[in-house]
């Protein structure tokens, strides 16, 4: 949609670039761009064509089961349902097991059944709007993840509320492309779905990928970049959808904890490791949990490095990228270690 400020395609460019000038690999690259899921997608990889065809097809396929905006989804079947329980096909109960338990680890900071209030704010529409606060309240009482019954082939929520998977959907899809390019014997390949970048091996040179993070408070540029292999690298950030009403900036990452958008220190949180899906359920959750609890999240798990920028303008870098890390900006940087 117009009004959105989806700035994010200057990490892949910087990826392009780098690919373009890779003159000795042994298979051409090939690369698509497509609109998929409200957001522009860039694919690129070292082999044959027929992956890309593949690709598109299974982005498609994944579209339309989560989209929560066209009717004939698996997501729109649920929540239309009115508490009967609904069978869906595997993709679906696989993200929502991922996203559920990813709302308990995260203290209910992710919940994707925030759809009945993200609607009321119009963060699914061209009209946004601060709701009255009691209408906030009101809606609250429709939010708990932990309401939504999932089997191996049904969903059944109660009626009234309402799914929502945008905070994994391009995660997941990003690891069911990479699992296509996989099987086509691709070892080499970039993609970034609406600035999700998601990277396959290294490049066909034998060099780490290069991807620069979006400088959140000038998102047409990069304001660090970070070198890896086999990784996923997600963002979340206040500069992606958002709109401006009594002179401050609301954004489309709600805090379930009372129905504003989630404003606990953070501007940006990109997060790097092997599962897309994962990562993107990070981005989310820690965004909305905080600079300090995000900190206290990564060291509990073992798995996943972090990249924050808080809202007074720090660079916060956890140890196990920190030598991977280039900071482009002014901002000074900061180390976190696991003690
Ligand atoms: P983006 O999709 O812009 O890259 P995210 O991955 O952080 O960013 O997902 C944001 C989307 O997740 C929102 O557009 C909304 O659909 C949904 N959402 C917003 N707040 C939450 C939340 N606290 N928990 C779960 N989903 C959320
Ligand atoms: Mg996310």
């Amino acid at each position: 949609m117009s009004i959105f400020h989806d700035l994010r395609l200057p990490a892949i460019l910087l990826c392009a670039g780098l690919l373009t000038s890779c003159s000795q690999a042994s298979t051409a690259a090939v690369s698509r761009d497509l609109f998929a899921m409200d957001t522009y997608m860039q694919l690129q990889a070292y082999g044959p064509e027929k992956a890309l065809d593949e690709a598109e097809a299974r982005i498609q396929e994944l579209e339309q089961d989560f989209s929560v905006t066209r009717p004939d989804s698996s997501i729109s079947r649920i929540n239309a349902a009115a508490g009967v329980p609904v069978t869906v096909e595997e993709d679906t109960v696989k993200l929502l097991h991922a996203a559920l338990a990813m709302g308990k680890e995260s203290g209910g900071a992710l919940d994707i059944t925030l759809y009945p209030l993200l609607a009321e704010w119009g963060f699914t529409k061209e009209e946004k709007h601060v709701p009255p606060p009691q209408t906030i309240a009101a809606l609250l009482d429709k939010v708990d993840y932990a309401a939504v019954s999932v089997t191996d082939d049904t969903v059944q929520l109660p009626a009234g509320m309402m799914l929502d998977l945008g905070a994994a959907a391009k995660g997941y899809t990003g690891d069911a492309v990479m699992e296509i390019f996989r099987e086509n014997g691709i070892a080499s390949a970039v993609i970034s779905l609406g600035g999700n970048v998601q990277t396959l091996g290294r490049k066909p040179d034998g060099t780490l990928w290069k991807v620069g993070i979006t400088d959140p408070f000038s998102p047409s540029e990069t304001c660090c970049t970070i070198e890896v292999e086999n990784k996923a690298v997600i963002t979340s950030g206040t500069y992606e959808r958002y709109f401006e009403e009594d002179g401050q900036r609301w954004w489309h990452i709600l805090d379930p904890a009372d129905g504003y958008p989630a404003d606990n220190g953070l501007i940006s949180v990109t997060v790097i490791g092997d599962s897309g899906t994962e990562c993107d359920l990070l981005s989310t959750a820690l965004f909305v949990e905080g600079t300090e609890k995000a900190a206290e999240h990564w060291r509990e798990r073992e798995d996943f490095e972090m990249i924050c920028v808080t809202e007074d303008g720090k660079l916060l870098v956890t140890e196990g990228i920190a030598d991977s890390f280039t900071n482009q900006s002014a901002m000074p940087m900061e180390v976190l270690t696991r003690e």
